[in-house]
């Protein structure tokens, strides 16, 4: 069973006049199917609007369905007993990491979360240990998060949902708001915690280069999921990627070029490295 599963999931935004009369409705999910394996490192891609917030608040229970069913390791979405559980099993991270940082030094923000569920004191400072050392932040522990780099924030913002324990984490444009290295540093942060420590990840994006490691991609548009399968399955797919407003990794572009141009590449190159192989392989006549 999958830890995370949508079927056929809708949700529609109801906008109200000043009278709270229905004015129009936003249908934000449209029959989207997705199913996430314990353990997966999924990426989620679309264009601005094509659902993917609406969608990651459904799995923290910050939204609930209008059709269709969302299960999260088990549990119905759509059922308010499961909502504590359901925080509990999937934690999320957001775009702004200073709206996500709330007290002065960054063990006491790590710990604030388990503090909060009551967490024994000895085993908050164990969690703020781990949680601040797989994202690579434990040497500023004692340090104000306003100091911090945008990239370190958004670590310190992961290390407080790690402290939670949960089986799952959603992160909705986590680097939107960084420059490169901020965003190298983040993307490094949750390949490990997926790595070593199983954590499953749900990693929202529309930077095409952010999604060339994950185990599965789904791509969506206008509340569908338009195209699922492997990152080099996905990116071979140039054409329909483009007809979906989303940009291709330029490696990828430019074989997709070079192959139209008649060099005989294959489809869904996605690094520098594999491109300057096959093109040495083509030279040297192998
Ligand atoms: P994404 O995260 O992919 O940019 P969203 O899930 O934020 O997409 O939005 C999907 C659609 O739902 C968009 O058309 C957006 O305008 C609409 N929408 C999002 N939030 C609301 C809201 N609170 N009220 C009404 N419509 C909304
Ligand atoms: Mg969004």
């Amino acid at each position: 069973m999958g830890i995370i599963e949508a079927k056929n999931l809708v949700h529609e935004y109801i906008i109200r006049d000043e009278e709270g009369n229905v004015e129009s409705i936003q249908t934000a999910l449209d029959h989207m199917d997705l199913k996430v394996e314990p353990g997966q490192f999924i990426a989620v891609l679309g264009h601005n609007g094509s659902g993917k917030s609406t969608f990651a608040k459904h799995i923290n229970a910050l939204l609930t369905p209008t059709e269709g069913t969302l299960i999260v390791d088990g549990m119905d979405a759509s059922d308010e007993d499961n909502t504590y559980a359901i925080r509990q099993t999937a934690g999320m991270v957001f775009q702004n990491p200073d709206n996500q940082i709330i007290a002065s030094v960054v063990q006491e923000d790590v710990g604030f979360g388990p503090e909060n569920i009551g967490v024994p004191t000895d085993e908050i400072w164990e969690r703020v240990e781990r949680s601040l050392k797989s994202v690579g932040m434990w040497k500023y522990r004692e340090h104000s998060p306003n100091k911090l780099s945008g990239g370190q924030k958004q670590r310190v913002a992961i290390a407080g949902v790690m402290a939670m324990e949960p089986k799952c984490i959603i992160l909705d444009e986590p680097t939107a708001m960084l420059d490169p290295d901020g965003r190298k540093e983040v993307l490094a942060a949750v390949h490990t915690l997926n790595r070593e420590k199983g954590v499953t990840i749900i990693l929202i994006t529309h930077y095409m280069e952010e999604v060339v490691d994950a185990d599965y991609v789904y791509v969506m548009d206008q509340g569908k999921v338009v195209m699922e399968g492997n990152p080099r399955g996905i990116f071979s797919q140039v054409d329909t990627l483009q007809e979906h407003r989303l940009d291709v990794p330029q490696i990828t572009l430019l074989a997709h070029e070079l192959q139209r141009a008649g060099l005989p590449l294959a489809d869904g190159i996605l690094t520098r490295e594999e491109l300057i192989d096959a093109l040495e392989r083509i030279v040297k006549g192998r």
